[in-house]
């Protein structure tokens, strides 16, 4: 940066600003006079104009207040206009802990060149239909109206945003928001399609770029983003750096035993290059199998970066920054630390997300999301009445965001997209406190009672809600056998301990008259004996179950009991009841209630010929122990021994 110019100094002592106090040396002529302009606005303004606020490091500097500024009369008047139009940040949104959100981010795809192993299950992940996904024009549609509302900064996100066909017309349109408030327009990336499109992006608006690259080394790359490429991002980087965009930041996940021994060479990056290396804590995301011995700490990194470089030091973050930047004396890059694990940022979090579908979601960690495509697209929601209405929607997302995330214990267990699918259908949830702390105003309004109603319906808290394409439930209630997107999948079990695990099941055949249970206490059925060869079937039903129920694992069984006992009811019954234990990775109520219908269903199969009305019923499991979930019984249920 160059010193201040005289003319800029000249032209803010003609505003009555003290330029030693009010701008260091240093500032750049452009900057020296975006700040006059800003400062006379603010002046003179009865609230302070938010599309103006933005440059904070000016916010604690002495300011002597102007008398009427030395304009020509029409700029003068074009500013008086702007002045009178100034108003306090808008109040859609600002949440009820007075942070105000002038930063979005947009997802504009689900779709991705890469399968990090951090981000994308392993199982892959279901596309949503192409109709669901938001289109260019409603991407600018909500791009407009939120940066009307104060919103300075979009950040474009993914899925690899890249792969998006039109993006590189994408960011030109929304480099266009920049002549009506916009200042920032960033992007995320893996930097794989990047280098060959980066300079039109530029040339469209894109102003900041984060490039995500976990590993320096070819062969890790290949396994931790199970793809090729590494030659591509770095083409990638370095064409981001010869076209000067700055901040350039590389995000690199540090996961134990698998990069943690990289962070020297990720340092070395900063040392002649403008860039800032940004090693993020891995979070947990569904499907991503996060662990917390994979996880390596803000405090475990600075730990072993101060070893090597003891005169690392701090340097100030910006207000709304989520990470904790520190340099290394004579390096020209940075390096910053996001501790979405460990320190949660919340108190200062500026940030709005747009998901691929078009949800608006408060914060990283709630699962709360409102629809704004379907507002969209109902009767007029791209007009004057649907901007009214979609703002009041975001009114209400934004009254809803929680004062801060849940802490480490919680997100472990907590169900939440993948980072991918921050932009899928999983269920819309609204957190409870919603409603009570909706603003009256906003309440009045029948259009957000309609939606607060839709949300609250969808959200039972004791039980899973399936909706649409869309699968949630509690942590404890979490279906192991789906997937975000609802498709089916079987629970890899390799990385679980072996235990002893033991699930006994109940069943119970009732018949519409007696002559089957004469015939079962005589042993004079024609088929032959009842009993011994219906716990026959139920043992080999148990040892069958994987072969069966499609998502069921081989087990190999140590015991299968199964008890038949002739019971009294009106025309008499028989019950069940199957015991079956294992010794390894995953439980045994399948088998036990497989046992049980196995069982029913040949005591069946042997007495149809003299009773077409036969019940099968109250087939469950009744006790289970062993494995993590812990041991369960029914209430109430007493284990019987056949006689
Ligand atoms: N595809 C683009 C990319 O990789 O940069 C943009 C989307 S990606 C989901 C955005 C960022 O989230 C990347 O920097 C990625 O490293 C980070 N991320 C994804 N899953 C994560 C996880 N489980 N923990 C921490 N960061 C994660
Ligand atoms: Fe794709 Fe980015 Fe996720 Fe990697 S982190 S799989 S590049 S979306």
């Amino acid at each position: 940066m160059s010193a201040l110019p005289t003319a800029a100094r000249r032209a803010l002592t003609s505003r009555g600003i003290h330029t030693q106090a009010a701008l260091p040396r240093s500032t750049s002529y452009t900057t020296a006079i975006r700040r006059i302009h800003h400062r006379t606005i603010v002046s003179n303004a009865a609230a302070p104009a938010y599309t103006q606020d933005a440059d904070r490091s000016f916010e604690n500097e002495i300011f002597v207040p102007p008398t009427r500024p030395n304009l020509p009369t029409t700029e003068f008047s074009d500013r008086m206009a702007a002045i009178k139009q100034a108003k306090p940040f808008s109040e859609f949104l600002t949440d009820n802990f007075h942070r105000q959100h002038n930063y979005l981010r947009i997802s504009v795809t689900e779709r991705c060149n890469l399968r990090c192993l951090y981000c994308m299950p392993e199982e892959g992940i279901d596309l949503s239909p192409p109709s669901h996904l938001l289109t260019t024009e409603e991407i600018l549609h909500l791009a407009k109206l939120f940066v009307s509302q104060g919103v300075t900064k979009i950040r474009l996100t993914g899925g690899e945003p890249t792969v998006r066909k039109d993006i590189v017309e994408l960011i030109t349109e929304l480099g266009k928001l920049k002549a009506v408030g916009l200042k920032e327009l960033a992007m995320t990336t893996n930097g794989i399609s990047l280098a060959r499109k980066l300079p039109q992006m530029v040339e469209g608006g894109l102003t900041a770029l984060n490039l995500s690259l976990d590993t320096l080394d070819e062969f890790k790359f290949q396994f931790m983003t199970r793809r090729k490429g590494l030659s591509n991002v770095l083409k990638s980087i370095d064409t981001a750096l010869s076209l000067n965009i700055q901040p350039l930041k590389v995000n690199c996940v540090v996961m134990n035993k698998l990069n943690v021994d990289e962070i020297p060479s990720f340092l070395a990056m900063t040392k002649d290059q403008p860039i800032e290396v940004r090693f993020i804590e891995y979070m947990p995301f569904t499907g991503n199998k996060w662990e917390s011995g994979k996880m390596i700490t803000y405090q475990e990194m600075l730990d072993r970066i101060r070893k090597s470089h003891p005169d690392l030091h701090k340097v100030q973050d910006h207000k709304n920054d989520t990470s904790k930047t520190y340099q290394i004396p004579g390096y020209k890059g940075k390096l910053g630390f996001i501790t979405s694990m460990t320190h949660n940022f919340c108190g200062t979090c500026n940030r709005l997300r747009i998901t691929s579908d078009g949800n608006i979601k408060v914060c990283l960690f709630d699962n709360a999301e409102v629809s704004l495509r379907d507002l969209m697209r109902a009767e007029g929601g791209m007009g004057p009445g649907g901007e009214k209405k979609l703002l009041e929607v975001i009114g209400v997302a934004v009254k809803g965001k929680k004062e801060k995330h849940a802490g480490l214990g919680e997100l472990e267990s907590m169900p939440n997209r993948p980072m991918i699918l921050i932009g899928n259908g999983y269920q819309r949830r609204l957190p409870s406190k919603t409603t009570s702390s909706i603003p009256l105003y906003l309440l009045s309004s029948p259009y957000v009672r309609q939606s607060i109603r839709a949300y609250s319906t969808s959200r039972i808290p004791s039980q899973p809600v399936i909706t649409n394409n869309s699968k949630e439930a509690t942590p404890a209630q979490k279906l192991t056998h789906v997937l975000p997107s609802g498709a089916a999948y079987m629970v890899p079990i390799h990385e679980k301990a072996i235990t002893t695990r033991t699930a006994k099941a109940v069943s119970t055949i009732k018949f519409s008259n007696p002559t089957a249970v004469e015939l079962i206490r005589s042993n004079s059925n024609k088929k032959g004996d009842v009993l011994s060869i219906s716990r026959i079937a139920g043992i080999m039903a148990a040892k069958k179950t994987s072969e069966i129920i499609p998502l069921c694992h081989p087990i190999s069984l140590s015991k299968v009991q199964v008890n038949l006992r002739v019971a009294d009811d009106v025309n008499g019954a028989i019950e069940i009841m199957t015991i079956v234990t294992c010794d390894g990775k995953t439980g045994v109520e399948m088998e036990a209630l497989t046992a049980a219908m196995g069982a029913a269903l040949t005591v069946y199969d042997m007495c149809k010929a003299v009773d077409k009305g036969i019940v099968i019923e109250g087939t469950r499991v009744v006790e289970k122990v062993g494995g993590k979930s812990g041991d369960w019984r029914e209430e109430g249920w007493i284990e019987w021994s056949e006689v």
